[in-house]
C-alpha cells in the first residue's frame, strides 16, 4: 500500500547483483519498491527472494513485475501503472566479455533500453516527477592511458573510448541521459560505476569466478582453475557501498554524473593471491604468458582448518601443484589493461565513503563462497543433489 510521502523506486535488473542491493537499500528507507523481472525458463529472483512478501498481507513494499528492456510498450505500461519517484536502470547484458558474442542484442538492451525508459517517462508526462538514474561504467574509457587525469586516474572529464560492444553500447546509454537531461530538463544522472563485487557476484565475472574456484580447490572439490589475462588491472568495491552512491545521486538538488570508484588499483593475479590466502594458501607465480602457472608453494595449517573447518590431513593436494593455469580462451578481443577511477567529486559531493577496502571484499566473498560449497557437501552427504551454475 502506498501512502502519499512514501517514494516510490522502480528498479530495472533488480534480479542482478546491484538490482537486489539497491532494493534491501530502498526497504530500508521506506520506499515501495517495484522491480523488472524477465520471464525465464529456470528461476532467476534468488538474490531478491528473501525480499519477496505473499502479495495478498497489507503495507507490500515490494513488488514485481514481468518486463524487458527490449520492449517499450510493456515499459511504458509498468511506468504509467507505478508513477516512481525514481527509476534506477540496472538492467543490462553486462559480462563485457560476452558482449563480443552478442554485439547486437547488447545494443538494444544496454543502449536503446535506456532510451525507452527516458522515452517512457517523456511520453508519461512523468519528466517534473520521475528522477532516474543510469548504470554507466568505467569500460566508457577503455583503459586508455593518454586519457587519464593528472593524477593518473579517470574522473568526470576524462574522455571516453570504449574497448567492447558492451562499453559501446554503454556510451550511448550514458550520452542519451545526458542528451535528455538537457533537452527537456529531466533529471536524469549517470553513475559512472568502477567494478564493485560481492557474494551476489554472477559466477561467471572474474572475481567470482576466483572466490568460487579457490573455496573448492580449498575444499577438495576442484584440482585447477583457468584463467585469462592476470595483469588486468581494475579498482574494485563492495556493491553494497555502490548502491548508497546510486541513492545519493539521486537526492540531489542538481542532477549530474558522478565516478564511483576506491581509487586503488589491483592486479587479477594479486586478487587471486588474497584469495588462496585467505584459506592459507601461498602460491607462486612460474613461467610468462600462456605458460605461466600457479604453484601451491606452501599452507598455513591454522588458517587452513580455521577457514575450511575442514582438517588438513584430508587434503589431497601436495605442495609444488599445479593449481592454476592460463587458458588464452579467456582473452579478450580488445583489453582494457587498466581501470582508476577518482572518487574525489562523489566523496566531496555526495559525501560517499565507502565502508569495505578490498580486504573486506575478498573476505566476504570468500567466506560466502565456502559456506555455499561446504552446505552442498553437506547435502551431497545426506543423499541430496545438488545442481550448481557453472561457468
Ligand atoms: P548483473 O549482471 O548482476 O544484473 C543485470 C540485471 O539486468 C539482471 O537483473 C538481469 O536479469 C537484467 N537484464 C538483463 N537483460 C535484460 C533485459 N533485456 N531486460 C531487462 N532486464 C535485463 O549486473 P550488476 O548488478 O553487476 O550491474 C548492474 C548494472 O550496473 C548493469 O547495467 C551493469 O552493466 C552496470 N555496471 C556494473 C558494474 C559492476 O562492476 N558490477 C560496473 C559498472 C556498471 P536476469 O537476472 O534475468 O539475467
Amino acid at each position: 500500500m502506498n501512502t502519499s510521502s512514501q517514494k516510490v523506486a522502480l528498479i530495472t535488473g533488480i534480479t542482478g547483483q546491484d538490482g537486489s542491493y539497491l532494493a534491501e537499500l530502498l526497504l530500508e528507507k521506506g520506499y515501495l519498491v517495484h522491480g523488472i523481472k524477465r520471464r525465464a525458463s529456470s528461476f532467476n529472483t534468488q538474490r531478491v527472494d528473501h525480499l519477496y512478501v505473499d502479495q495478498h498481507e497489507n503495507n507490500v513494499n515490494f513488488k514485481l513485475h514481468y518486463g524487458d528492456l527490449t520492449d517499450s510498450t510493456n515499459l511504458i505500461r509498468i511506468i504509467q501503472e507505478t508513477k516512481p519517484d525514481e527509476i534506477y536502470n540496472l538492467g543490462a547484458m553486462s559480462h563485457v566479455k560476452v558482449s563480443f558474442d552478442s554485439p547486437e542484442y547488447v545494443a538494444n538492451v544496454d543502449g536503446i533500453g535506456t532510451l525507452r525508459i527516458l522515452e517512457a517517462v517523456r511520453i508519461l508526462g512523468l519528466e517534473k516527477k520521475t528522477r532516474i538514474y543510469q548504470a554507466s561504467t568505467s569500460e566508457l574509457y577503455g583503459g586508455m592511458p593518454e586519457n587519464k587525469n593528472d593524477k593518473g586516474f579517470y574522473d568526470e572529464n576524462s574522455p571516453f573510448y570504449p574497448r567492447s560492444p558492451y562499453g559501446a553500447a554503454k556510451i550511448y546509454g550514458f550520452w542519451i541521459t545526458k542528451n535528455y537531461r538537457e533537452a527537456y530538463n529531466m533529471f536524469a544522472c549517470n553513475g559512472i560505476l568502477f567494478n564493485h563485487e560481492s557474494p551476489r557476484r554472477g559466477e561467471t565475472f572474474v572475481t567470482r569466478k576466483i572466490t568460487r574456484a579457490v573455496s573448492k580447490i580449498a575444499l577438495g572439490l576442484q584440482k585447477e582453475l583457468y584463467m585469462g589475462n592476470l595483469d588486468a588491472k581494475r579498482d574494485w568495491g563492495h556493491a553494497k557501498d555502490y548502491v548508497k552512491a546510486m541513492w545519493l545521486i539521486l537526492q540531489q538538488d542538481v542532477a549530474e554524473d558522478y565516478v564511483i570508484a576506491t581509487g586503488v588499483t589491483t592486479k587479477v593475479r594479486d586478487f587471486i593471491q588474497m584469495a588462496f590466502s585467505h584459506v592459507g594458501f601461498n602460491i607462486r607465480f612460474e613461467g610468462e604468458g600462456v605458460n605461466e602457472v600457479g604453484i601451491l608453494d606452501s599452507i598455513d595449517q591454522d588458517i587452513y582448518e580455521k577457514s575450511t573447518g575442514l582438517t588438513l590431513n584430508a587434503l589431497t593436494l601436495n605442495i609444488g601443484d599445479t593449481l592454476l593455469k592460463i587458458d588464452p580462451i579467456y582473452f579478450r578481443p580488445t583489453e582494457v589493461d587498466l581501470l582508476l577511477g577518482d572518487p574525489t567529486k562523489s566523496k566531496t559531493k555526495l559525501g560517499w565513503e565507502p565502508e569495505y577496502d578490498l580486504q573486506g571484499l575478498v573476505e566476504d566473498m570468500m567466506v560466502s563462497d565456502l559456506n555455499l560449497f561446504k552446505r552442498d557437501m553437506d547435502l551431497v552427504k545426506a543423499g541430496h543433489q545438488v545442481f550448481n551454475q557453472e561457468e
